[in-house]
């Protein structure tokens, strides 16, 4: 449809804004049909997956599920305690493994004082979609990403929304038999500009990440993370170098809450954020809002402050609506309401790019330019609807603005 058709809707019919908003509803229902994968398909799909035998081609071979699938791969950032046990380096929670043992993240294992990864070549989900839903708003707006996750995670949240894939074994879960090289190949065939790292937590997958990164790096693609950000200081700095942006889940300013409801702590994520930030990654922060849990107002201010004077004022700041799930499916949404008192206070903070995100058509979710305040990037929901930014400058009075435009 023409842009002067979808004008002519305005009728009655179908608007523009609604026209792009249908866009975004199907983008949505193909990310839960990818999710649903980690069920156990029909036996009609599994016919039709028997029918399509070419494994070369890496878009065929993606579409082949096998439950349970993994490809243990020796790990890094283990380090021997003993003859018997070995500790893993690679997240704050340093766990100590005998033989034989798994650790709480699902995926890494002793095999017989080695250590391993579950979580490699073994993508319980592999989609593209719009890089808005990782949710990256200053990387290339109106893109597409080739999304990867797998099995396990090492914080074990109450609101996950992918906890049938993330706070899973990587045993229980359908998998994609997808190696670096293989994701490369998918990539090259598709219509993305960047790998992204997202939906579960990349931290669990680093080896594979890391690989596929390297990959993805020298064949010019953007390398884009979405993590909790609960990792140990030296993998966060060696990753650095491969990642061109990293949305990381600030899920609370409160350490209490971390410990109850997302199961780690708060200052390893403040300090993985100093270091992407000194490594010069592009950084956006989500920080999701759920009812009576983590909406106390002064708290806000607090970490709003906090990312101004640490981080600077120009990382984006997206406030996430709660919606009930998982074990927090008795908790109400949050109302919009709460949702524009914390961005006010961010604004208030002297952050330049709150915005508020999953609440249809708000103003909020749009991008307004610093320096003379025109609206630069017009959004409904996922979908990029105008643009006013030139070469990272605001096309109307020339400021900068932060993030990769190109
Ligand atoms: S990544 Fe897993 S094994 Fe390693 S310290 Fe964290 S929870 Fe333990």
């Amino acid at each position: 449809m023409s842009e002067q058709e979808a004008h002519q809707t305005n009728e009655g019919k179908l608007t523009r804004r609604k026209l792009l908003q249908g866009g975004g509803a199907g983008l949505c229902l193909l990310f839960l049909s990818n999710l649903l994968g980690c069920s156990p398909p029909t036996e009609t799909e599994e016919t039709d997956k028997q029918e399509r035998p070419d494994l070369d081609d890496p878009r065929e071979s993606i579409l082949q599920q096998k439950k349970g699938f993994t490809n243990p791969t020796a790990a890094r950032w283990f380090s021997e305690v003993d003859q018997d046990m070995i500790v893993c380096q690679l997240c704050p929670k340093q766990c100590e493994l005998e033989d034989g043992e798994r650790a709480p993240c699902r995926v890494r294992e002793n095999r017989e004082g080695v250590g391993y990864t579950l979580a490699y070549g073994n993508p319980a989900l592999i989609q593209e979609d719009p890089i808005e839903r990782k949710p990256f708003f200053h990387v290339l707006p109106g893109s597409r990403a080739l999304s990867i996750s797998t099995a396990g995670c090492n914080l074990d949240c109450k609101f996950c929304e992918v906890w049938d894939m993330a706070l899973e074994y990587p045993e229980n879960v359908y998998a994609h038999d997808v190696p670096p090289e293989k994701v490369i190949q998918h990539a090259e065939e598709s219509n993305v500009q960047s790998v992204s790292y997202a939906f579960g937590e990349p931290v669990i997958f680093y080896e594979y990440m890391w690989d596929i990164a390297k990959l993805a790096k020298d064949a010019g693609f953007l390398n884009v993370a979405h993590t909790a950000g609960y990792i140990r200081p030296e993998p966060v700095r060696e990753l650095a170098p491969l990642l061109d942006a990293a949305n990381v889940d600030l899920k609370s300013f409160d350490d209490e809450f971390y410990r109850q409801v997302v199961g780690g702590e708060l200052s390893p994520i403040l300090d993985s954020l100093k270091i992407l930030r000194d490594e010069g990654v592009h950084i956006e922060i989500t920080n999701i809002l759920i009812p009576d849990l983590n909406d106390n107002m002064d708290m806000i201010e607090q970490m709003c402050q906090w990312i101004a004077d640490e981080l600077g004022a120009d990382i984006p700041l997206h406030f996430a609506r709660f919606y009930p799930l998982y074990k927090l499916s008795e908790l109400p949404r949050t109302p919009v309401s709460t949702m524009e008192e914390a961005r006010d206070i961010a604004l208030k903070a002297g952050l330049k790019f709150p915005y508020i995100a999953r609440v249809s058509e708000h103003e909020g979710e749009n991008t307004f330019c610093p320096g003379c305040g025109e609206k630069i990037i017009d959004r409904v929901g996922f979908v990029i609807d105008e643009m006013h930014i030139d070469n990272g400058r605001c096309a109307f009075c020339d400021a900068e603005i932060p993030g990769k435009w190109s």
